[in-house]
């Protein structure tokens, strides 16, 4: 096992990645930045690293060069980079390789391949795993684009080759929109991933979002263990997440993940890695993309299948074998995932700023919370929304919807907007809860406001008194709940 670890990245994924390397005696150093001198993250590691700049790039994580040197500097012989920021660039990982540096992830050639939506869909239809029709190489115009959309039919999509996030996406629905919707997709791509490169495929109505985890070491051994549900998304962006999905049984499951696992031995994967699908009404599922990191939902995988994917990740680094086999995998119960965003879900998702002035967080068998947030975190513009994620576990999918709804009632956020609401209304709508829903669940079962924020928040806050309460004066309480004056006097008080 490797003795030291570099986490080069920050919030509730550096807390992660802390909590497995201390369990299995890896030292670590997490980066201090300018923009957060006191976060959460830095108190988890055993050594804190400031980041001397000045920064040259938009953020000190995306900075390559710097962020070797301080490996090297420390004498550090491995970085996590976690999800987003360096974590799929094929760069980073080169200059790792370069320099000695253990990265824990799969090669740079690999991350390459699969970091080019293009290439990627070649190296899956090598492999047999079925493809949406679409352009096979790069389209460099909107006539070029209308040509191959005149072929495979609208609807259409444009995408960024480099894409992630759910950015430089455009539906195209008919031949007038084409030219406006191409430029806006490159110009997108090109200042969101510095390259215009675009691709065209077959939009697909009212899919699901159904993923495949993977795990493969140096050895040539590749596990699937099993199946992730995001469909439940906005603007293209995953929000909440189950495990496994209601839209699979057996026989699609078999389907899916061997197509999964064909595609990770024809490029040779190594560490833990995501093939995306998109599943149709009919069963018919299609390649999306592979994500070459570890995924913001893994936590869900975790809770059915009981393994520590960080732990898989630093092991396979190590050179270890894969401890498990495929009959070694057995998922059990329900597991979901709940976003909590700091964002304005009544102003299209708008995020959220400001500081946490108290917080909640729900407590119990079965329910784990990552975070990387605590009361007096800021929220600044300078980092993604996501400031914490619930995750339950049950025997059942009710069951596990049930736990949600009741950790959710303890989740308390007070001084900035978050998803909290939203989350609820998503589990108690009819459709997702008998399992029938896709990716325009948002659009077309919540669109119009069926919840309020600030009767969620008088009901959280009436929560947060009534334990108040009866922590403090239990005579209170009878009072606080009836009264709305004193509600709301108790209200500014928290
Ligand atoms: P990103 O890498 O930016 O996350 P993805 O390729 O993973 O982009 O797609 C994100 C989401 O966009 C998908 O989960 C799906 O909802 C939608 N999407 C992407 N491609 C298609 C398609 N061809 N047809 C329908 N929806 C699509």
């Amino acid at each position: 096992m490797i003795k030291n670890l570099l986490i080069a990245n920050r919030g509730e994924i550096a807390v992660r990645i802390a909590q497995t390397a201390k369990r299995l005696g890896v030292a670590t150093y997490a980066i201090r930045t300018e923009k957060e001198p006191s976060a959460v993250y830095l108190s988890k590691a055993d050594h804190i690293l400031d980041f001397k700049g000045p920064n040259k790039k938009e953020s000190e994580f995306l900075d390559i060069e710097a962020i070797i040197k301080m490996a090297k500097d420390n004498g550090i012989e491995s970085i996590h980079p976690g999800y987003g920021y360096l974590s799929e660039n094929a760069l980073f990982a080169q200059r790792c390789k370069e320099e000695g540096i253990m990265f824990i992830g799969p090669s740079a050639d690999v991350i390459r391949a699969m970091g080019d939506k293009i290439t990627a869909k070649d190296y899956a239809e090598k492999s047999g795993v079925p493809l949406l029709k679409g352009s096979k190489t790069c389209v460099k115009t909107s006539k070029e684009a209308l040509h191959i959309a005149h072929e495979i039919g609208y609807p259409v999509i444009i995408k960024a080759a480099a894409g992630g996030g759910g950015r430089g996406m455009r539906i195209v629905n008919k031949k007038s929109e084409m030219e406006p919707m191409f430029k806006m997709a490159s110009t997108e791509a090109q200042n969101a991933f510095n390259d215009p490169s675009v691709f065209v495929e077959k939009y697909l109505e009212n899919p699901r979002h159904i993923e495949i985890q993977i795990v493969a070491d140096n050895f040539g051994n590749v596990v699937h263990l099993g199946e992730r549900e995001c469909s439940i998304q906005r603007k293209h962006q995953k929000l909440l997440e189950e495990a496994p999905s209601s839209a699979l049984n057996e026989k699609l499951r078999d389907e899916m993940t061997k197509s999964a696992i064909a595609l990770a031995k024809a490029v040779n994967y190594q560490s833990l890695g995501t093939v995306e699908f998109l599943l149709d009404k009919n069963g018919h599922f299609y390649f999306m993309e592979m994500n070459t990191r570890i995924q913001v939902e893994h936590p869900i995988t975790e809770m059915i299948t009981g393994l520590d994917l960080v732990e898989l990740q630093l092991r396979i680094a190590s050179d270890e074998k894969l401890p498990i086999s495929q009959k070694d995998v057995k998922l059990k119960g329900w597991a979901i995932e709940c976003r909590i965003n700091a964002e304005d879900v009544q102003s299209n998702f708008a995020p959220c700023t400001g500081t946490i002035r108290n917080l909640r967080l729900p407590k119990g068998e079965n329910i784990r919370i990552d975070t990387g947030v605590a009361p007096g975190s800021e929220i600044t513009p300078w980092f993604d929304s996501m400031i914490a994620k619930l995750i339950v576990h049950g025997e059942t999918r009710e069951k596990a919807i049930n736990l949600s709804m009741s950790a959710l009632r303890q989740f308390y956020v007070k001084g900035i907007k978050t998803t909290i609401p939203f989350c609820k209304a998503v589990l108690t709508e009819k459709h997702f809860r008998s399992g029938s829903f896709d990716t325009s669940f948002i659009e077309s079962r919540l669109k119009s406001p069926v919840f309020h924020e600030e009767n969620e928040e008088l009901l959280a806050a009436l929560l947060a008194i009534s334990t108040y309460s009866q922590e403090t004066t239990p005579e209170t309480s009878s009072e606080t709940a009836i009264n709305p004056w004193v509600l709301n006097r108790r209200i500014r008080q928290l």
